[in-house]
């Protein structure tokens, strides 16, 4: 047991009565496991066999309504919860065990390039199959991931699955940069004179961390799991899961300054707007409009064209537009990669404004739907729990006439926190570089702005209800 010193965290998670307990315990992350994989399992077995039908499946309902409202909840408050109890890990112990020591990931792929490729996939080709209206296919996205996360556990030393190509896991890393919980260390000195690092390195019975993050230089929430592997090998008990403001990290500029990573986050945030935009009216004029002037390309083609020129291009050209004009208003020769870097995470709050507005407004339109489709699920197995027919008039929690105000609102919040970033890592800079002023910022608080303002012009089209019996109004 290590004393507190002058770095300890105020408020630890990790040390708090039974919590605490619980998260430390060496079974602790397998209760958090089991239930998703149960959940996982249901959705692999209903997908596969159930109704096809979107809002009468446990699949389509748990994985395209409940996950990802409850995911940007559980971001907000707390921090990567999903990571922590993800179904996709369980096999690891047997796949390590077949890996033996494993070999390491090619230094090559060592980045975020990968994992932006597959976030874009992934967004593509949920509206390009409409994975949301597809339980057999939603099934199959389950079993291919949890088929990725096995056979790159048991080839690599590492975990590659989560730190380079999980699509949910890069979303997640970046939301949680505001999360207010972080993995940091009670006492530093007790690091120093430690002589295992069983936090990274493991111990006799415990793993170290599979995302290779060393504890005492934690200083972001990208990246971390939240799996708690280090506070669980840590032989001092020294670990913390820390209180933290939630932009604080975004303030500090705690990320490395690098192209891939800096990129993602953009990505991320553009993603918001265009999966936004892929369910409202103007994207299908735009296909069509596509489709005329383009003759030679097909429907599938137009949308990848669409998603390329929203998700990637555009991110690129508005993120490296907004740094040259950063740059040349104050008169700086820094690489434009710095200016990238720095800005670029301050659009974090911006993005998660926004997936918080289009998340929500599916979950409070369909959070109730989970009702009738497990009701249906039960009867169809000769289960009568819940009664003997479904009442599928269940599904919003919240009246209409609420939504848009608050989609307006997450987004205007969300703004307000970006621009409260933006100003005080430029505030970093200016005073400690005289060659920089205000005027650094001015291109990135537009592009903020415009973002925004794009985003609330986006909820006030009508929305397809995804996933509910009022689907397509
Ligand atoms: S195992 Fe890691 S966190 Fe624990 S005392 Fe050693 S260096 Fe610090
Ligand atoms: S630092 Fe590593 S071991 Fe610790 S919670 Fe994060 S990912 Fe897990």
């Amino acid at each position: 047991m290590t004393t507190r010193s002058a770095t300890a965290p105020s408020f630890d998670l990790l040390h708090a009565a039974i919590i605490g307990r619980v998260l430390r315990w060496r079974w602790g992350r397998l209760l958090f496991q089991i239930p998703l994989l149960f959940l996982a399992l249901l959705i692999i077995y209903d997908g596969l066999t159930g109704p096809q039908l979107a809002p009468e499946n446990m699949a389509t309902v748990s994985a395209w309504i409940h996950y990802r409202g409850l995911v940007m909840l559980a971001l907000l408050l707390v921090g990567n919860l999903f990571c922590m109890g993800c179904p996709f890990t369980l096999p690891r112990t047997l796949a390590r065990r077949i890996s033996g020591r494993g070999r390491r990931w090619p230094r090559a792929l060592r980045n975020k390039w990968l994992a932006i490729a597959l976030l874009f996939l992934i967004f593509f080709l949920y509206e390009w199959l409409d994975l949301w209206a597809s339980p057999w296919l939603t099934a199959w996205v389950a079993i291919a991931y949890f088929a990725a996360a096995f056979a790159l556990e048991a080839l690599f030393a590492e975990s590659p699955f989560c730190k380079y190509l999980c699509p949910l896991g890069s979303f997640n890393f970046v939301a949680s940069t505001i999360s207010p919980f972080q993995i940091t260390v009670r006492s530093r000195d007790a690091c120093r004179i430690c002589e295992s690092k069983d936090c990274i390195r493991g111990g006799e019975n415990a793993l170290g961390c599979g995302l290779e993050l060393y504890a005492p230089q934690v200083r972001s929430n990208f990246d971390c799991t939240f799996c708690l592997d280090c506070a669980r090998a840590c032989p001092h008990d020294n670990v913390a899961l820390a209180a933290r403001p939630p932009l604080r990290e975004l303030m500090r500029d705690a990320w490395p300054h690098r192209w891939d990573v800096a990129f993602l986050a953009l990505v991320w945030v553009a993603a918001s707007l265009s999966n936004a935009f892929g369910m409202v009216p103007p994207v299908y004029a735009l296909e069509a409009s596509l489709l005329t002037w383009l003759p030679f390309l097909n429907k599938a083609l137009v949308l990848l064209l669409i998603f390329a020129v929203l998700n990637l291009a555009a991110p690129a050209a508005l993120g490296l537009a907004a740094s040259w004009l950063s740059r040349s208003l104050v008169r700086s020769s820094e690489p434009l990669r710095r200016v990238f870097a720095r800005y670029a995470p301050a659009f974090v709050p911006l993005g998660f404004g926004v997936w918080f507005a289009h998340y929500g407004f599916h979950f409070a339109t369909g959070a109730l739907t989970i009702v009738p489709a497990l009701q249906n699920f039960l009867i169809d197995h000769g289960i009568f729990l819940l009664g003997d027919r479904p009442n599928w008039a269940l599904g919003p929690i919240l009246p209409y006439s609420w939504l848009l105000p608050l989609q307006m609102a997450f987004t205007l919040i969300g703004l307000l926190a970006t621009l409260l970033v933006l100003g005080e890592r430029n505030r970093q800079i200016v005073s400690s570089s005289s060659r920089h002023s205000i005027l650094a910022l001015l291109p990135w608080a537009a592009l903020a702005i415009a973002l925004a303002f794009a985003a609330i012009y986006l909820f006030t089209l009508p929305m397809e209800m995804r996933g509910t019996m009022s689907m397509g109004h």
